[in-house]
């Protein structure tokens, strides 16, 4: 054989390795997109693309990551996600930058250690005159789907056996039909440093199944829009006047009924963003991490004045499957998942690096595939090697057309090759893929001055869905960076599917997350966006 790779390296399937309890829809959408699950016994550890799980990764697993792998989590993502870790940092942005950008969580006090605020708190609101009855809700901090919750009016009812918070509970939540509901907003964190958040267009609105009543406190089914809790409930099954049947609908959904009474959702969608933007900053900077990405699960309630409130921020947000509004949304947010992480459909680092090992071919190291880099830290690439990566994806129908234009494009480097006899297949994979940038493109780029949204169309989703190098695509992939490493010059893609890029948000906060975050300039901008939406 004339070259060293065959076109069946070429197309080696990328590699999927999931941990216990990961949710089958993974699996199911990584081989509807052509991927192959990791084999323990006959590949190596090196050998695949994509690792996910629902607890963390040990240290170890971020220190040895390849420039071809990702990992679902970043290293202390949980500062966001445990409640009373979350509370001590919003409080402290509060105290930092003031309580009118931060009001945006109801108080809250971690217990036992804030008992004593927590009483005066109480004793103040009880005491004012005139005012509406407050009520309070109590939360173990390290649970989840709606255990051990409790919500209270007088303080002798509160009692506890862990660690909890106890948060100022929002009494005149929005209801539909008497309904109270919440959002289960999806949020992907592309990268912490520099910052890139995602938040998901599409996203799963949560009925509690009992009509809200502050007389029945203890009525879980009314109070609380879990859906482990309301699934179990007597009235799940059951057809809910405004509602239907069932405790869920969807975003687009919920966003035709706002229209339809005269709801301005773009500017509830806007201070949403906000909240995400906010929360993120809080837990920034993270350790300094490759290759990783989280998918969290923010839960916005929105009061009767169309203000919104964080309740809480979800690691690894509920993947399972309970109805058919599930599917639509869980299984398409896992594709655009594996869209934004812009994986090439052509592996060519792993294939350099591990191609013919366990047959016993010769081992290519993966830097001198792409750029010599003996040197550099595993999971970080120069910009050098980021341009010699090729960025698209595409599922089934894709590979096969790509397979017909693999064996046409072999055949004619066969032919090439006798003329040009160092001109490999891969090489020239590797040129087509390395086309210059159009001018007129950059110049377009450099006038984008407001990211989210800029310079999108549906030509441009149309591309990801190629991916053999085209001019357009060559065009594409040097406005498509692997965000998810540093790399100055770059600038994230501003949509990919429905996930929309909302940080950075213009051409000052993505200087400011850069070279570390510079959180105080970053809080100025929002300011300035904040003084136009409320
Ligand atoms: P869990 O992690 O157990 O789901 P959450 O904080 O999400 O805990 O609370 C569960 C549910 O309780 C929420 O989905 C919401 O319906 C309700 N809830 C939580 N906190 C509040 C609050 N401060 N005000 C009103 N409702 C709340």
């Amino acid at each position: 054989m004339a070259d060293d790779y065959d076109t069946r390296d070429i197309l080696r399937p990328l590699v999927f390795r999931l941990h216990e309890n990961v949710p089958e829809i993974v699996r199911e959408v990584l081989l509807e997109r052509g991927w192959t699950e990791f084999d323990k016994e006959e590949q190596d550890d090196a050998d695949w693309n994509l690792y996910w799980r629902n607890s963390p990764f040990r240290m170890t697993d971020h220190h040895s990551i390849k420039p071809w792998q990702r990992l679902n989590h970043y290293p202390e993502a949980v500062r966001i996600t445990r409640k009373d870790y979350l509370a001590r940092h919003l409080k402290r942005m509060k105290g930092a930058y003031g309580s009118a950008l931060y009001e945006f969580s109801p108080v809250a006090f971690i217990m036992p250690n804030d008992y004593v605020k927590f009483i005066a708190e109480y004793s103040k609101e009880k005491q004012s005159v005139g005012r509406r009855p407050s009520y309070w809700i109590c939360k173990p901090v390290d649970l989840s789907r709606g255990r051990g919750i409790l919500i209270f009016q007088d303080i002798k009812d509160l009692v506890y056996d862990c660690a909890v918070i106890v948060q100022k509970y929002i009494s005149n939540p929005l209801l539909i039909s008497g309904y109270k509901l919440d959002l289960r907003l999806y949020v992907c964190v592309t990268s912490f440093c520099p910052l890139t958040i995602y938040t998901y267009e599409e996203g799963l609105v949560r009925f509690a199944t009992e009509k809200f009543d502050l007389g029945s406190l203890d009525n879980i089914c009314a109070h609380l829009t879990n859906t482990s809790i309301n699934k179990c409930g007597a009235s799940y099954e059951k057809y809910k006047e405004g509602i239907g049947c069932g405790c869920k609908w969807t975003f687009s959904k919920f966003r035709s009924y706002l229209r339809i009474f005269g709801i301005d959702d773009m500017l509830l969608w806007q201070k949403i963003n906000n909240i995400v933007i906010l929360t993120l900053l809080a837990v920034t900077p993270l350790p300094v991490a490759s290759n990783c990405f989280e998918l969290f699960g923010f839960d916005i309630l929105i009061d009767d004045k169309f203000k919104p409130w964080l309740l809480e921020v979800n690691y690894n947000p509920g993947l399972c499957l309970d109805c058919s509004i599930d599917d639509t949304v869980k299984r398409k947010l896992l594709h655009d998942i594996v869209e934004l992480l812009n994986y090439k459909q052509i592996d060519t680092f792993r294939r350099t690096q591990v191609a013919g090992t366990k047959a016993g071919r010769r081992r290519v190291p993966w830097s001198t595939a792409g750029e010599g880099a003996a040197g550099d830290a595993p999971g970080l690439l120069t910009r050098r090697k980021v341009a010699k990566c090729p960025s698209a994806s595409s599922v089934q129908p894709a590979l096969q057309a790509a397979r017909e234009s693999i064996r046409k494009v072999a055949t004619l480097t066969k032919k090439s090759a006798r003329v040009h006899p160092r001109k490999t297949l891969t090489s020239q994979l590797w040129e087509r893929m390395n086309m210059p940038k159009i001018p007129s493109q950059a110049e377009a780029e450099s006038k984008n001055k407001r990211i989210p949204g800029a310079g999108h169309s549906p030509h441009k989703s149309a591309q990801l869905n190629h991916w053999l190098p085209t001019p357009d695509f060559c065009n594409y992939k040097l406005t498509t960076r692997p965000y998810f490493l540093s790399d100055k010059d770059q600038r994230p893609i501003p949509r990919v599917g429905d996930f929309v890029l909302i940080f950075p948000f213009n051409e000052a906060a993505l200087q400011a997350s850069r070279d570390g975050t510079d959180v105080k300039s970053i809080i100025k901008e929002i300011k300035k966006l904040h003084s136009t939406c409320t």
